[in-house]
């Protein structure tokens, strides 16, 4: 991480990708800790906060200018002089964009088990933060019932798509949003009624045919919130997951927000570390098989090295990936 920047991240300015070698694989000492090689991490939309002045106080660190840039990710144990691991373990946990690194705190990860043979990425993935943020807040906050419409933006993206399947599972009639044709078509494969390229449709003229809306996925944030409060319909629940048309942008003033007290809306903002131990358990035993079994689906982009995360990172933010942005470090 090499400058905090204004606007959208720049590859090779905000961030630079740096080939100086940092660990003798061979002669380093692990000192009780453990030496890992990295297999992949996730690139997600929160970055782009963790990108600011570090004296701004968040709900997670800002990444420190110098230093590598982290995010979750799977590694596999190559050396360990702490007894909880061993050689081949494979773990899953925040760390840094590097292709090795020597850790020291076996409690900062999780063991996969991975009994389904998924691959190792789709631990960041559907299997990871995002796949638990779909499944934690919608079970926590949907309050779903049987043919009621939920509106769900941002719904070819990682978190997106897995609710759209969620909210079909329960019997929702789904509207969904996102920002290419191609992501349009997706969302349909996957069970979505309605769905539209918000670029090109406006999100209140389908809103006013096809709801009012019982509940909204909020992942951007801006004029679709503001049109999602216009035509929530009493009683509705918005799960305010994320805000991306603000993360490089100024903030879009919200109009319609006395609907809040008016249709009597409740608004559930979450991070979703706070949620997750309560689900954990039901998560790990329920999605890895129904991934396995393709009863749940997802989409990928990968990227092959760290040297072209900058890039990766840039396309998130634009909506030019396609799926769950992963970088490849190595493959095994
Ligand atoms: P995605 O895979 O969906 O990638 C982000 C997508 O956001 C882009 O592909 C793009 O899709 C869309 N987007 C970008 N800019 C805009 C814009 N200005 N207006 C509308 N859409 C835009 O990311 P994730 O599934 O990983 O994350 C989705 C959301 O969930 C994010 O807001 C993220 O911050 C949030 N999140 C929140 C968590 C929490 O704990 N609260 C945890 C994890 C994620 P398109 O082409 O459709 O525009």
């Amino acid at each position: 991480f090499n400058e905090v920047p204004t606007g959208y991240p720049i590859p090779g300015q905000t961030m630079v990708y740096d080939t100086t070698p940092t660990i003798d694989l061979e002669n380093v000492p692990l000192n009780g800790g453990f030496l890992v090689k990295t297999l992949v991490v996730s690139i997600d939309p929160y970055m782009r906060g963790r990108m600011r002045d570090a004296s701004v106080k968040s709900y997670v660190a800002a990444f420190k200018v110098g230093e590598p840039l982290e995010n979750y990710g799977v590694c596999v144990v190559l050396r360990s002089e702490n007894s909880a691991l061993g050689a081949g373990d494979h773990l899953y946990g925040m760390l840094p964009f590097e292709e090795y690194s020597i850790q020291t705190k076996p409690e900062k990860f999780g063991k996969i088990k991975n009994e389904h043979n998924l691959p190792w990425r789709v631990f960041v993935g559907a299997a990871g933060m995002p796949g638990q943020t779909a499944y934690c807040a919608w079970k926590e906050y949907a309050q779903a019932k049987k043919g009621e419409a939920a509106f769900i933006t941002a719904g070819a993206g990682a978190v997106g798509s897995l609710v759209i399947q969620f909210a079909k599972r329960d019997g929702l009639k789904v509207i969904a949003s996102a920002g290419s044709d191609e992501k349009v078509a997706f969302m349909k494969e996957i069970g979505a009624d309605v769905v539209f390229n918000y670029k090109t449709t406006k999100t209140s003229e389908v809103l006013a045919k096809e709801g009012p809306i019982d509940v909204y996925w909020d992942n951007v944030g801006g004029e679709t919130l503001d049109a999602a409060l216009a035509h929530a319909a009493r009683y509705a629940r918005f799960i305010e997951c994320g805000m991306i048309s603000g993360y490089n942008a100024a903030a879009y003033p919200i109009m319609n927000l006395m609907n809040v007290m008016t249709k009597e809306i409740k608004m559930y903002g979450f991070v979703m570390t706070s949620i997750l131990p309560k689900y954990r358990s039901a998560f790990y035993t329920e999605i890895p098989a129904l991934l396995a079994s393709n009863e749940l689906v997802f989409k990928e982009e990968l990227t092959k090295g760290l040297e072209g995360a900058g890039e990766a990172i840039l396309a998130v933010q634009k909506g030019t990936n396609s799926g769950k942005s992963v970088v490849v470090v190595a493959d095994q």
